[in-house]
């Protein structure tokens, strides 16, 4: 698992983010910071995750349904997924997102 919090890293971060740290403050919270991403990085991998199978049921197939252009930018959308507006089949980007 991941190395418990330090809390003068995490006093540091909070000055640091209020833009309240010194120089000094900053250089120390640097220093804790690397030395921290440093350890994680360099964790087997079995102390970082938990591997395990996996226990849900699959999603179910999804659908394919063939893609038209929409009639105003041309973009291939898949035909279910169109809006009908002002008699025109446009994607949805074209309606507003
Ligand atoms: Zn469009």
């Amino acid at each position: 698992m991941t190395s418990p919090p330090d809390e003068t890293h995490l006093a540091l971060l909070k000055k640091v983010l209020a833009g309240e740290a010194d120089g000094n403050e900053k250089k120390r919270f640097y220093e804790i910071h690397k030395k921290r991403s440093l350890e994680i990085l360099e964790k087997p991998l079995d102390a970082l995750f938990i591997v395990s199978p996996a226990q849900r049921d699959l999603p179910k197939k999804a659908k394919i349904d063939r893609s038209i252009p929409c009639t105003l930018c041309g973009e291939p959308t898949m035909a279910a997924k169109m809006i009908e507006k002002d008699g025109l089949r446009i994607c949805r980007d074209c309606n507003g997102g």
